[in-house]
């Protein structure tokens, strides 16, 4: 190696860290400035539009009230606030190393919600929700989680609220990624592998499904026949639904302004990974806000796994949040709920639906969306990593692989512009998928799932 062949220094500004006292004081809601208003979600027995008090039994008010308000700007209670500043604002960097990498004229920029206590963007909901149960007297809490994210963070956030919190672990996952688990157990969580005898509901899977190894689905419907009849208890869902995506907008308030330290007016292209859409969302609708005012022509694009592609390959219609049919039925990109997809590890992406306001979008044409396979995601996750120095969460592998292929057309065509990556968590408890990748063979921790 000469040394022309060291990688040079650049003096450019590699991260914007906003002050404590610029943490966002709203959540942006973007029903209010949608040119089409969403289809409503229905009751599940009666296929009429779904009212406040249908909800009572699984939610708090205030969330049910968030779930149907047009209100353009929520206030963030000062308590959620107060949590929120243990890691916000997250730090967006522009990705310097990988442009040159890549040897693109683009500038790329990546909003890191990595840095949060369990590692990805979950809390910015959890202790959100956490919070408003526990403010309406509410004292235990229950989820379904695939991977452990979901089911992490709302285990953290919990903890901070003084509440009991049940987790109904897709049963591959808990047998093959037992770390997720522990944390989670660390937080004080209670997890049970699904589907389980505790629930009617998983009951009925291992009777139907011998041997199964679970899924999203069945999760979902053991943690809501779990809350629903008990009085203290309320269910929490940690993507899919109005008040969560609105959760997430903290994500891209905080990179609007971030990248105006960076000098920049406008982005042309933001990434994100859709599982059930809250980080996507989070991260773009204060994006589309702006472009929907006239103010920039930003793009955002949606890209989900080939594996389980909702919104390439699913049907745009109304359909249930989970594999029993408990759920209120709403209209959605959806595979079916009863579509089990392959053991990719990706785990968050792996859900048979997307959000009803991330669908609704794209139906008007304001998200594109693409669908990546699993290798070209891991590759660009490598890349990433050897040039950035954060492993990325393998869902987020998928919005890096967005706008590297991007970043590449760029370098052949020499067009600049501004990339935005939402980076939505790290992959330290992922690393075993990595491994598999680069040596082809499959490990105990990753499991052998047989769907
Ligand atoms: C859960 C998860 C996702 C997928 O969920 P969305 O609701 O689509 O954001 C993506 N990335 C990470 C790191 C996750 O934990």
């Amino acid at each position: 190696m000469t040394s022309t062949d060291v990688p040079t220094t650049t003096s450019a500004m590699t991260k914007a860290v906003l002050d404590e006292a610029d943490l966002p004081t709203h959540w942006y809601n973007l029903a209010a400035d949608l040119p089409a208003p969403m289809p409503p979600h229905l009751h599940p027995g009666t296929g009429e539009p779904l009212a406040a008090g249908d909800m009572a039994p699984l939610f708090p008010a205030a969330l049910i009230e968030q779930e149907m308000t047009g209100e353009r700007f929520v206030p963030i209670p000062e308590p959620v606030r107060e949590v929120y500043r243990l890691w916000r604002p997250s730090p967006l960097y522009r990705a310097h190393r990988l442009e040159r990498a890549l040897g693109t004229p683009a500038r790329i920029y990546y909003k890191y919600e990595g840095v949060s206590p369990v590692g990805s963007h979950k809390p910015n909901t959890a202790v959100a929700q956490a919070y408003y149960n526990a403010a309406e007297g509410v004292r235990r809490l229950t989820t379904e989680t695939g991977a452990g994210q979901w089911g992490s963070a709302l285990s953290f956030a919990s903890a901070l609220f003084g509440l009991e919190c049940e987790v109904w672990q897709v049963r591959a996952s808990y047998d093959s990624k037992p770390y997720r688990r522990m944390l989670m157990e660390t937080f004080g969580g209670v997890v049970h592998a699904s589907p389980s005898e505790l629930t009617e509901a998983g009951r009925g899977f291992l009777e139907r499904f011998p041997g199964t190894t679970g899924s999203l689905g069945m999760a979902v419907s053991e943690a809501v026949e779990s809350a629903a009849p008990d009085p203290e208890a309320r269910y929490a869902l940690g993507s899919v639904l109005n008040h969560v995506l609105l959760h997430q907008t903290v994500i891209g308030e905080e990179a609007l302004r971030q990248l105006e330290v960076f000098g920049e007016t406008a982005a042309d292209v933001v990434y994100g990974c859709a599982g059930g859409g809250s980080n996507l969302a989070g991260l773009s609708f204060p994006f589309l806000r702006e472009k929907l005012a006239g103010r920039t022509g930003t793009r955002v694009v949606a890209v989900e796994p080939a594996a389980c592609p909702s919104l390439t390959q699913g049907r745009y219609e109304y359909d249930h949040g989970d594999v029993a049919g408990l759920t209120p039925l709403m209209k959605m990109h959806t595979l079916g709920r009863d579509f089990v997809p392959e053991a990719i590890h990706a785990g968050g992406l792996r859900y048979h639906g997307m959000a009803p306001m991330v669908s609704h979008v794209v139906d008007l044409g304001l998200i594109t969306a693409q669908a990546v396979e699993q290798r070209e995601a891991f590759d660009a996750g490598l890349l990433f990593a050897r040039t950035e120095g954060l492993v990325p969460a393998p869902e987020s592998c998928h919005a890096v692989a967005g706008a590297i292929a991007e970043a590449r057309r760029r370098a052949d065509t020499g067009e600049t512009g501004v990339l935005v990556v939402g980076l939505s968590g790290n992959g330290q408890l992922d690393l075993p998928a990595y491994a598999e990748h680069l040596t082809g063979v499959r490990t105990p921790a990753t499991g052998d799932q047989p769907f």
